[in-house]
């Protein structure tokens, strides 16, 4: 029975112990830092290094301490561990930290694990509505990328061309959408950069390579995991050359140009946690080789510049036509060529770096509505989890919806407009509905989102009634 208690006992002390762990009486670390403590007595204990140091001065010094008298010497007096027992906390530990998540090995692509461009639009339909063409464009130059990156340099001596994308679309059709979801997929890092800011080198502004510093921090500072990731450079319009200008472009043409060996794939020397290279900042040397380039903007005037060539076109010969025949055409930036984007102001060796070019469609009020609802994580989606929490149901109307999409197809900035909509008249929902615990239902109606009347509540276990709006 005795034993049977101390058994107790002990594993009751184990219990108690841990989380917790020793520490040094003399340096005062802790035994994960010191290696196994060396107990003097339950309480007291000293690690290795220590013990070590004080046998070390003990035999140096050849110190007889027998022969000392030590009461003649002010403050000294034999140390008797009974009493230092009583100076020192009962818990001489501290408690242990959690032990730091291991860290991922980055995968090692290869060529059988890269998904097949099919499985990667499937994934892409998940989240993005629409823009089909683009879509598939964007998964086959992806994995054709990725199989380059995997197959490397071979022995023939082919070499795979870099699939850097060029993606024209107007604001609001989804672009960096796209690019954030395709990351995500591929779980590669991913840095989103903005052309408007970047300037040439020694001038106010971002340098270029500031783009990668972005993709390392992306990337938790592994320069390897970085080589791989993805960089998407917005407002890539906004770099074009400047038309009758008589001063140097520092942040249109200079920028394409500095932009070159970037796109192309290079050793460049990377500010680490700056925007531009100074003395203060540590450089890494990054190779862009592997890095997937993918430029978007919405290129303004561009459909002009592609109707002036279209109507040039058919007015020539046999197939004159009228010269207004594609001011009523829809998504005419679908038949956008190399030459109209270098109309626009890019020059030809930055366009000879993107060689896939591809647009976005501007959303239709279907496509709208479709946003709304349809993706995995949509707006409502996360509204209606948000009311679950509260075990409130939310319903939304067809007809609401599509009040939701007319209004946002008002603002002309595509899907963009959307949330704002849906986020102005959820506060009311948001504020009030958790004030009632009987509330059991929330429908939102065409009349409620045209400001005509508040939204239908149901009470639990009682017919519908309108709330006052
Ligand atoms: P831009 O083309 O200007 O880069 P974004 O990609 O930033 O536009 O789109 C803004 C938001 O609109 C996105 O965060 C996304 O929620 C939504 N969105 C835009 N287009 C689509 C789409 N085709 N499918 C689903 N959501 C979209």
């Amino acid at each position: 029975m005795d034993i049977e208690n101390k058994d107790q006992n002990q594993e009751q002390e184990q219990t108690e112990e841990n989380g917790y762990e020793d520490v040094c009486f003399v340096c005062h670390r802790p035994e994960s830092k010191t290696g196994k403590m060396i107990h003097l007595t339950k309480e007291i204990c000293i690690c290795p290094e220590c013990m070590q140091r004080t046998m070390d001065m003990m035999s140096k010094g050849n110190v007889d301490y027998s022969k000392m008298d030590l009461s003649r010497m002010p403050n000294i007096s034999m140390i008797n561990l009974a009493d230092l027992q009583n100076m020192i906390p009962k818990r001489q530990k501290v408690k242990k930290k959690a032990p730091k998540e291991q860290q991922e090995t980055p995968k090692k692509l290869d060529i059988h694990s890269i998904p097949a461009p099919h499985k990667i639009k499937e994934s892409l339909d998940e989240y993005v509505i629409g823009q089909e063409k683009a879509k598939k464009v964007i998964s086959v130059a992806v994995y054709n990328h990725y199989k380059r990156v995997a197959a490397g340099a071979e022995a023939d001596g082919i070499e795979i061309e870099k699939s850097n994308m060029l993606m024209i679309g107007p604001t609001g059709s989804g672009k960096t959408y796209l690019v954030k979801t395709l990351a995500r997929i591929l779980d590669v890092p991913l840095a989103i950069a903005d052309a408007t800011s970047l300037t040439e080198a020694g001038y106010i502004g971002d340098d270029i390579e500031s783009v990668l510093s972005k993709l390392l921090a992306a990337a938790d500072n592994d320069v390897e995991k970085a080589e791989r990731g993805i960089v998407f450079i917005d407002e890539i319009d906004k770099i074009a050359k400047k038309k009758n200008t008589n001063q140097r472009d520092v942040s249109g043409e200079s920028v394409q140009q500095g932009m070159l060996k970037l796109l192309e794939g290079a050793e460049m020397e990377v500010p680490v946690g700056a925007n531009s290279k100074n003395a203060m900042v540590p450089l890494e040397t990054i190779n862009t080789r592997n890095i997937l380039f993918i430029c978007g903007g919405a290129f303004p005037d561009l459909t002009d510049i592609i109707k002036e060539r279209l109507n040039k076109q058919s007015s020539i010969g046999f197939r004159a036509d009228l010269k207004d025949k594609y001011d009523k055409e829809e998504n005419l930036l679908r038949r956008v060529m190399v030459e109209d984007i270098r109309k626009f102001g890019m020059i030809p060796e930055f366009i000879g770096r993107l060689p896939i070019i591809f647009t976005l469609d501007a959303l239709t009020e279907d496509m709208m509505v479709a946003v709304l609802k349809e993706p995995k994580n949509a707006i409502l989606k996360q509204y209606q989890k948000l009311l679950q929490l509260d075990e409130v149901k939310l319903e939304f109307t067809e007809d609401a919806l599509r009040a939701i999409a007319r209004k946002a197809m008002e603002k002309d900035t595509g899907a963009r407009a959307l949330r704002a909509i849906i986020e102005d008249f959820m506060l009311d929902i948001m504020y009030e509905i958790p004030k009632d615990d009987n509330i059991g239902q929330v429908l939102i109606t065409e009349d409620y989102i045209e400001h005509r009347g508040g939204p239908l509540i149901t009470m639990r276990g009682v017919p519908a009634l309108t709330m006052q709006g």
